[in-house]
């Protein structure tokens, strides 16, 4: 029988997948270092995992019993997949299934910002019954998204969706991918309505000077070079709107927060750091700055879209053995 471990547990939905197609699954959280020797007492031939735990080299070469792990989300930086994939062993995620979660979280951040409910929602508690006329008058030139050029960078799964929505804002939408050029048709699903439009792959500093707000969605990052520093910031326009929930380190956080000092960065909405679980007090203090704590996929329908896309490709696998 196919013993399956949830180890940062399960959407429901995921969970009534495969206990339905027969499986044992043991939705239990046990500690990192006491992980491999439960995996072994239990015969557990799949391993499940959100962000927290970490699928060691060390673990793999313990467990010869596992067949298949499995990342409940997109990143899969807490497996070691090349290690796992030497040993043999298959792993799976959910590439899916967040991205109109990160989307939405995008024009969270764009829409508040444009009408400063990040800094009104930090004085109001402070000063709202004292210097009600003063907020009103310091927040009373906000600015729409109609009409306004987004730019989008990484034109990826998260990247389209992005795009379709500022389409349906009204905005006008460009982007940069370094995989892709020239013109793209996409599709707006709205109710029945299906509505398709066009748009232009353009160049990376052309995208800079072009945009009033920028969204950020590459796949890369992680230790490499910040693709967004002094250099991008000068090409942009005086008074950009820039968004980032794809990775910390993606945009220089103390050049950020020079460009937002000097006026060329107007605000910034930020889900991911690049020293997280303990961001920078200091960026988080700027007061034209929106943050969230690395929330973007963590909606109740992503969450049950990730459980349901990750069941589906558990039973598959096994169905194939
Ligand atoms: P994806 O792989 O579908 O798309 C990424 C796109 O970026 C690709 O088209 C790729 O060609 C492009 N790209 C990569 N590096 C680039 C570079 N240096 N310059 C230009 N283009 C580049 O990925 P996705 O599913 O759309 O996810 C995008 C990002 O969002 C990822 O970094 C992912 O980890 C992150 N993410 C964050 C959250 C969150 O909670 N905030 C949730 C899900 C995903």
């Amino acid at each position: 029988m196919v013993k399956i471990l949830a180890n940062d547990g399960i959407d429901p939905i995921g969970e009534k997948l495969l206990v339905q197609a027969g499986y044992q699954l043991v939705v239990k959280n046990f500690a990192q270092d006491a992980l491999a020797d439960e995996i072994n007492q239990n015969n557990f031939n799949a391993v499940l995992v959100r962000s927290a735990t970490k699928i060691t080299k060390e673990i793999i070469d313990k467990c010869p019993g596992i067949k298949l792990l499995g990342r409940a989300g997109v990143g899969i930086d807490n497996i070691d997949v090349s290690h796992a994939e030497k040993k043999g062993i298959t792993v799976v995620n959910t590439p899916n299934a967040s991205s109109r979660s990160v989307a939405e979280l995008v024009f969270a951040h764009l829409l508040g910002m444009c009408r400063f409910l990040h800094e009104s929602n930090r004085e109001m508690p402070l000063s709202g019954d004292t210097h009600f006329k003063d907020l009103k008058s310091a927040f009373s030139k906000g600015i729409e998204l109609k009409d306004k050029t987004i730019g989008i960078i990484g034109f990826g799964r998260i990247g389209k969706e992005v795009a379709r929505m500022a389409y349906a804002l009204g905005m006008h939408v460009v982007a940069y991918d370094r995989h892709f050029k020239g013109k793209v048709d996409l599709e707006l699903s709205i109710h029945k309505h299906k509505i398709p439009f066009a748009l232009e792959i353009i160049s990376f500093p052309e995208l800079l000077q072009k945009s009033d707000f920028i969204s950020i969605h590459i796949s890369t990052g992680k230790g490499e070079k910040s693709l967004i520093s002094e250099k991008e910031f000068a090409l942009m326009k005086k008074g950009v709107g820039i968004v980032n929930t794809s990775r910390g380190g993606v945009i220089d956080e103390s050049d950020l927060m020079h460009a937002m000092n000097n006026g060329k960065v107007k605000f910034a909405g930020l889900d991911v750091f690049e020293n997280e679980p303990e961001p920078s007090m200091k960026l988080l203090m700027q007061p034209t700055i929106s943050v969230t704590p690395h929330i973007g996929a963590s909606t109740i329908e992503a969450q049950a879209r990730i459980g349901e896309e990750l069941a589906k490709k558990v039973i598959e696998f096994f169905n194939s053995k």
